[in-house]
């Protein structure tokens, strides 16, 4: 039974996709939230970013305006020299629904428009989170700076190094896929077009899709390769070190590359951890990459984090935050609907970077052979791919949005 004396209080831990979308969730179903912000602004981790259906459905149903927000990306997967090998395919509703189904965009633009969404007073910037204790009937958390707060509920939305996973869970190792991906974007003026590709020879993936922002149309890439070294990568012009590695890409993937400025590409080398068994402690719990860190090679870690935010703030929707017990069991009911969903898309993106990546010198003819000539990729990727997130689209509400007109 809901208190009629307070709201609900809670605390989120970091405003990425993940904070953002809870605090936004939570405001929305009438708790009294604070999201925390270790540094001074939001900023956008990295650049280039696509999404899925069911996260822009979600930030729909969190009222935050996803008109035009990317670009359609129709999006094949194809060998190296533009053979086509798989299509990602969606039913037509969606692909009308949701701008193509598969969007591209740049991560700022996302980040601006829920942080617009987002109610005054709620954000609370240059708040690093240092530390928590859960006394059983609240939870007081701590700062580098600045008063400690007592809150009902905790949720860490604080990333893969996530502080709050460790302070209920512990340390655990990072996980190393043995890869790197280099990527870039830039906007223009010409028309562009819908077409996505996802282009692999025997070692490396090149890629382009579409993207949209702010009103401007353009291209994100990235080239993703094998990375073991332990040495530091030395090479200061990354969009010189993509370029040779996709110079014998088909058109217009080395032309994209060298259209980008430089100051639009980045480097990152790719790392998850393995599932944890347990995501909430008490009063306590985390999502997102904290939870269920992820491979760029799903696209879905951003939007995955934006489901849990929807998705946590509707188990606790009539939640009286100083019931224990029943706080306990919404915490759980989430997670317990989220694992079978985070769980098996996170390491599918792992072993998909296995696949194109790792795979021993003398089966990679045998592996491309099958790519080309069979519909091994068309079932595994093409079509179970998008089928894990349209599985979402049924259990996300649907939000009313200015472009659908009564009549
Ligand atoms: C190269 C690359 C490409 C990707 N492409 C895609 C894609 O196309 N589609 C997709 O869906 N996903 C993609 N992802 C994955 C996506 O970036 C992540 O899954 C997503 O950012 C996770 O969101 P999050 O909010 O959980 O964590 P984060 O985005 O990491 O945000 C965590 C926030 O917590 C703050 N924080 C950390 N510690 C503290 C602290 N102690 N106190 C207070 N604040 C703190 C941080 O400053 C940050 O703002 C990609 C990732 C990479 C690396």
């Amino acid at each position: 039974m809901t208190s009629p004396a307070r709201k609900p209080t809670a605390a989120i831990i970091g405003a990425g996709p993940a904070g953002l979308s809870a605090a936004l969730g939570l405001h929305q179903k009438g708790w009294d939230v604070r999201l925390y912000e270790r540094y001074p602004e939001v900023k956008a981790a990295g650049n280039i970013l696509n999404l899925w259906p069911a996260p822009q459905k979600a930030l729909r149903a969190l009222g935050v305006d996803t008109e035009n927000l990317g670009a359609p990306a129709y999006t094949q997967l194809r060998r190296y020299d533009g053979r086509v090998r798989a299509e990602f395919r969606m039913p037509e509703a969606v692909a009308r629904e949701y701008n193509g189904g598969f969007i591209g965009l740049i991560r700022w633009g996302l980040y601006k428009r829920m942080l617009d969404a987002l109610p005054e007073g709620v954000l609370k910037l240059s708040h690093k989170f240092v530390g928590l204790s859960d006394r059983g009937d609240s939870v007081r958390v701590e700062f580098d700076e600045g008063e400690p707060v007592e809150v009902d509920l905790v949720i860490g939305a604080d990333g893969i190094d996530s502080s709050v996973r460790k302070a209920i869970w512990g340390d655990s190792p990072k996980r190393y896929h043995g890869l790197h991906l280099m990527g870039g974007w830039f906007l223009g003026d010409e028309p562009i077009g819908t077409r996505g590709v996802f282009a692999h020879d025997r070692t490396v993936q090149g890629s382009y899709t579409p993207i949209r922002h702010e009103g401007r149309d353009g291209y994100e890439w990235w080239v993703l390769e094998k990375w073991t070294s332990k040495e530091p990568f030395t090479e200061t012009d990354i969009r010189k070190y993509a370029l040779e590695r996709v110079s014998h890409f088909d058109e217009p993937l080395p032309t994209f590359i060298r259209k980008t400025p430089p100051e639009n590409t980045h480097r990152w080398e790719i790392v998850d951890r393995e599932p944890i068994k347990q995501w909430a402690k008490g009063r306590v719990t985390i999502i997102g990459d904290a939870a269920h860190p992820t491979s760029p090679y799903a696209a879905y870690g951003a939007g995955m984090s934006i489901e849990d935010g929807y998705f946590i703030a509707k188990e606790l929707a009539d939640v009286d935050g100083s019931d224990t017990a029943v706080l306990i069991n919404a915490l759980q009911r989430f997670e317990d609907m989220r694992k079978p969903h985070t769980g098996p898309v996170s390491q599918g993106a792992y072993i998909t970077g296995k696949i194109f990546h790792h795979a021993p010198a003398p089966l990679r003819p045998l592996r491309d052979f099958m790519f080309d000539h069979t519909p091994f990729l068309q079932k595994n990727q093409g079509d179970a791919v998008p089928a894990q997130t349209i599985a979402q689209l049924d259990l996300i509400e649907d939000a009313p949005s200015p472009h659908v007109s009564a009549g």
